[in-house]
């Protein structure tokens, strides 16, 4: 589906700052590729420390915007060391409000306070093994946005959902949750992300992952309107690799990676983040 793409012109900047500055994400007012690295609860000291060292060693075009998003206990290391010209930083969750006696938790404020400006929300893990409902996952987006915070917001069906083709109404009603809650689209990264594909190795097609980000694309048009839909990032997540990338970014509405496993292997993770091909803004 071709949405005007001459209007993804303009640059899209992302500002940064240090520990404690507050930070506010100017996200692409047009869909300026975006890779996200999703470090899950994976690394050590040691292997954080290498990763980053891996990362700084890396060329990242100008015209990416690239995210990596580390356990929360690694956020301060990651946020001192890594060449914050070309990454930027995410956390993988945040409470649904704001501060208070929810013990574990981390809220959207204090990860603005902080100056981490983005986070992951809805990704399948939390929706399966923490319970997270498309309610809970699109509240926690409108309080994130509303604290600040870019979101990179996760839907996607099971292979039973798929297969036994409920997968569009699925899709539906986490879209319409979102719908339901987020007022304002332009901090949005909508990352797609199959769960059969996720930590599986076992790819969407570049005309599986087209479909999906064209009906998206469509219902949001219909939604939200075609402005906002021409804008949005939408990113393809589940088993991205440096072999698969580059026939999956050229797919028409595919704009970006949300990166799993591949993200903990710092050369991997640059080739991918160099996929973008025309795609990546000059
Ligand atoms: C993810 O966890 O968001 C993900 C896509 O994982 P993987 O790349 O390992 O499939």
């Amino acid at each position: 589906m071709q949405l005007c793409k001459v209007q993804r012109a303009s640059a899209a900047r992302s500002s940064r700052a240090s520990r404690g500055q507050r930070v506010e994400v100017v996200c692409s007012s047009t869909a300026k590729f975006f890779v996200g690295g999703n470090w899950k609860c994976n690394g050590s000291v040691a292997s954080v420390c290498k990763l980053v060292d891996e990362l700084n060693a890396g060329t990242i075009p100008r015209g990416v915007d690239v995210v990596v998003a580390p356990p929360f206990i690694y956020i301060d290391y990651v946020m001192q060391h890594l060449d914050r010209d070309k990454y930027q930083l995410s956390a993988q969750n945040a409470w649904i409000g704001a501060n208070g006696a929810f013990t574990g938790e981390v809220s959207a404020e204090q990860l603005t306070d902080f100056g981490v400006p983005w986070v992951i929300l809805g990704h399948s893990e939390r929706r399966s093994l923490c319970g997270e409902s498309n309610e809970v996952v699109a509240k926690k987006t409108s309080h994130a946005l509303a604290a600040g915070l870019g979101v990179i917001a996760c839907i996607g069906e099971t292979l039973d959902q798929r297969n036994s083709g409920s997968m569009f109404k699925i899709l539906d009603a986490q879209m319409d949750a979102l719908v339901a809650e987020v007022k304002d689209w332009t901090k949005v990264v909508l990352a797609y992300e199959p769960v059969w594909a996720i930590g599986t190795g076992v790819v969407a097609s570049p005309e599986q992952a087209q479909e999906v980000h064209a009906y998206l694309r469509q219902y949001c048009a219909k939604k939200l309107g075609t402005a906002v839909a021409d804008k949005l990032r939408i990113i393809y997540g589940g088993s991205v690799s440096d072999t698969n990338c580059k026939d999956l970014s050229k797919q028409e509405d595919i704009d970006g990676f949300l990166v799993g496993g591949a993200s903990l292997k710092g050369a991997t993770f640059v080739t991918i983040c160099n996929a973008a091909g025309p795609k990546a803004q000059p």
